[in-house]
């Protein structure tokens, strides 16, 4: 079972992320626990991507692509995958096409958590994590409208979306989820 989560910063991806692939045996890829890892171990994609990180702009495709690929490619003993944080614009969505079709792999679902603005950016500044500043909050979710809601409308043509209300108790989401895509 492949798995794409989509939804806001905040909108509770990664705590989903982390359940459904205990529940599944899945591999958790967060595209942002990627690049952090990076950054923290100052290899080359991480020194390029700082900067982006910390101003809540999208690092670059071809850096968050690498290290996509690798973890795509490093599955270990897993039942498949599920990408948390990535796609985030419609050239990551295509070129994500690309490589599962290159390794000959599929996405069985897509799942968009729906959170209203006012609530991520509560949940956001409770979080306070390094990123999660007023102003770059603000700027995550100006690149979320713009640049990764299209990537909704992507794979709104090729798949079936299953909308889901992560305003919900977190286990609650889980269970729904669960359902949803039969995991
Ligand atoms: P996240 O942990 O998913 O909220 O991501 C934290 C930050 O990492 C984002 O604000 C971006 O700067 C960067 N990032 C994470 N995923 C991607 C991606 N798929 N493409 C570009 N930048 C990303």
């Amino acid at each position: 079972m492949n798995l794409v989560l989509l939804g806001a910063p905040g909108s509770g991806k990664g705590t989903q992320a982390v359940r459904l692939a205990q529940q599944a045996n899945l591999k958790h890829i967060s595209s942002g626990d990627l690049l952090r890892e990076a950054v923290e171990k100052k290899t080359d994609v991480g020194r390029q991507a700082e900067e982006y990180i910390e101003a809540g702009k999208l690092v670059p495709d071809q850096l968050v692509l690498s290290l996509i690929m690798e973890a795509l490619g490093a599955l270990d003993d897993h039942a498949g995958w599920i990408l948390d944080g990535y796609p985030r614009n419609a050239d990551q969505a295509e070129a994500l096409e690309d490589v599962l079709s290159t390794n000959r792999e599929v996405i069985d679902a897509v799942v968009f958590l729906e959170v209203d603005a006012d609530v991520v950016t509560q949940r956001l500044l409770g979080r306070g994590r390094q990123d999660d500043t007023e102003e770059t909050i603000r700027s995550r979710l100006d690149v979320f409208n713009e640049e990764t809601l299209p990537v909704l409308e992507f794979y709104e043509l090729r798949y079936d979306v299953h909308r889901v209300d992560g305003s919900k108790p977190i286990e609650d989401v889980t269970e729904t989820i669960i359902g949803l895509v039969d995991l």
